[in-house]
C-alpha cells in the first residue's frame, strides 16, 4: 500500500456526512501490463481483506478485488477502492467532489482537451486544467473553479493560524474544569490566550453568574494572569461573559459590569420562534450596546434538532459592520453557525469573524478543527479571523 486518503465529503469537511470513502494506492508493476494488473489485483486482495477484516466491521455489504463496502459498530458505511498509483491523483480528485466541483472542472478539461486519467498527485491535476490546487473544503462549484483559472485563489486560514479561543466556559458557571485547568490546556494547543466566556445570571441552569459573581471571578483571572507574569511567560487569560440577549435585544447585565471585562459575548439563548423583524432588531439593538463586541453562535441552529432563528441576514451584517460587532462561528458539532455561506457573505461586508469552540470541558477546545474546517469552507482568510490574531492586534478588533 503506497498511499491512503479519505475522500468524499469528510474530506471535503461538510458539516454532515453519510459514509466515509477511502481510497487507496498500490504500487504499479515494473513487468508488462498483463502482469501489471495481476500485481494490482493482489495487492489490492491484500488491501480488501485486511478491511472487511478490521475489528469494528459488523455487516460487510460487499466485497470485490477492487472495491468494498462495510458497516462499523458505529453504524457508519465505509468504502475503499484501489487505483493503481500512476492514476491516483484523478482518482483522489474525482471521488474528492463534489460532484459539481467535478462538473465545472470536467468541462474546463473538455474544453482543453485533456484526460486526467494519468494524473499521480491531485497537484497533477489541476496544474494540467491550467488552474491553482483547489483546497477540498472549498469545492462546491461556488466560484473557486473561475477565482483558481484566474489564479486568484484567495489564501484561506490554515489549521495552525488560531492564537486563541474566546469562548470558552469554566466552573464558575457550568463548566466541567477551573480557569487554571482550562489556561493550562490552551497552553498545550499553542495558543497566546483563552478567554473565559461564563454565562451570565438569566441562565439559570446554566449557573449564569451575577454582577457579584463576575466580579469575584475576574479577580481569580487577575491572580492567574499575575502568575503567567511572573513566570516570565506571556501567556494571559482574558475575562469575558456571554452575555444573554433579552427579547428586546437588551443584555441581562449591566453595563457597569460589562466595563469591567476585556471583551464580551452576547447570544440569543431563549424565545427562539420570534418573528423576523423582531428577531433581527433583537440582535441589532444588541449588537448597538458599546460593551457587546462578538454575537455567539449567530443564527442560533442546532444541526438535524432546531433550525436557524429567522432573521434578515444582511440587515445583521449590515449593523455588525456599522457597530464594529464580531460574528462568531462556533465550533461545536451541531452547531458550526455561522454556516458557510453566511460566513462568505460576512467576508465580503468586511465583517469581521471569530472561530470559537465554546468549550466546557478542557478536552473540547480539541474542536477548534471543526470551527476552522467550517471558516476555511466560508473561503477565509487570516485577516478576516481576529483569533488569528496575537493578542494585542486580536484586542484591537474589539470595541
Ligand atoms: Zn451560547
Ligand atoms: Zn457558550
Amino acid at each position: 500500500m503506497e498511499r491512503v486518503d479519505y475522500c468524499g465529503s469528510l474530506r471535503r469537511m461538510k458539516e454532515t456526512i453519510g459514509d466515509v470513502d477511502f481510497l487507496v494506492a498500490v504500487k504499479e508493476s515494473r513487468k508488462p501490463a498483463r502482469n501489471a494488473s495481476l500485481r494490482l489485483r493482489s495487492d489490492a486482495g491484500r488491501v480488501m481483506d485486511s478491511f472487511v477484516a478490521m475489528p469494528s466491521v459488523v455487516k460487510i455489504w460487499g466485497k470485490g478485488t477492487t472495491k468494498s463496502s462495510v458497516r462499523t459498530r458505529e453504524g457508519f458505511d465505509m468504502d475503499i477502492r484501489v487505483v493503481p498509483k500512476n492514476s491516483y491523483g484523478a482518482a483522489l480528485q474525482y471521488f474528492t467532489g463534489s460532484k459539481e466541483h467535478n462538473i465545472a472542472t470536467r468541462r474546463v478539461a473538455m474544453g482543453k482537451g485533456l484526460k486526467l486519467s494519468a494524473s499521480v498527485t491531485e497537484e497533477d491535476v489541476y496544474k494540467a486544467l491550467g488552474m491553482q490546487w483547489v483546497a477540498p473544503e472549498i469545492r462546491e462549484d461556488r466560484g473557486e473553479v473561475e477565482a483558481a483559472l484566474a489564479d486568484k485563489l484567495p489564501k484561506i486560514i490554515g489549521y495552525h493560524d488560531i492564537k486563541g479561543d474566546l469562548h470558552t466556559h469554566s466552573d464558575w458557571d457550568g463548566g466541567m474544569n477551573s480557569i487554571t485547568e482550562m489556561a493550562k490546556a490552551a497552553l498545550e494547543m499553542g495558543y497566546d490566550y483563552i478567554g473565559i466566556a461564563d454565562h451570565t445570571k438569566f441562565l439559570r441552569i446554566e449557573h449564569g453568574l451575577n454582577e457579584k459573581q463576575l466580579e469575584r471571578r475576574n479577580k481569580e483571572i487577575d491572580k492567574i494572569n499575575l502568575k503567567f507574569q511572573k513566570q516570565k511567560s506571556k501567556f494571559r487569560v482574558l475575562k469575558g461573559c456571554e452575555a444573554n440577549i433579552l427579547n428586546d435585544g437588551s443584555i441581562d447585565i449591566k453595563d457597569e459590569a460589562l466595563k469591567k471585562l476585556d471583551y464580551v459575548i452576547a447570544g440569543i439563548h431563549s424565545n427562539f420562534k420570534m418573528p423576523k423583524d423582531k428577531m433581527t432588531d433583537r440582535l441589532i439593538r444588541a449588537m448597538e450596546n458599546p460593551h457587546v463586541d462578538i454575537i455567539s453562535h449567530p443564527t442560533g441552529r442546532i444541526l438535524k434538532k432546531r433550525d436557524e432563528y429567522q432573521i434578515d441576514f444582511d440587515k445583521v451584517l449590515r449593523a455588525a459592520r456599522e457597530t464594529g460587532t464580531v460574528l462568531e462561528v462556533n465550533a461545536w458539532p451541531e452547531r458550526l453557525d455561522l454556516n458557510d455561506q453566511n460566513i462568505k457573505k460576512a467576508k465580503e461586508a468586511q465583517v469581521k469573524i471569530v472561530v470559537n469552540t465554546d468549550a466546557h470541558h478542557k478536552s473540547q477546545l480539541k474542536m477548534m478543527e471543526l470551527g476552522i474546517a467550517q471558516v476555511r469552507r466560508g473561503w477565509a482568510e487570516k485577516k478576516d479571523v481576529i483569533n488569528c490574531h496575537p493578542l494585542q492586534k486580536m484586542l484591537m478588533f474589539l470595541k
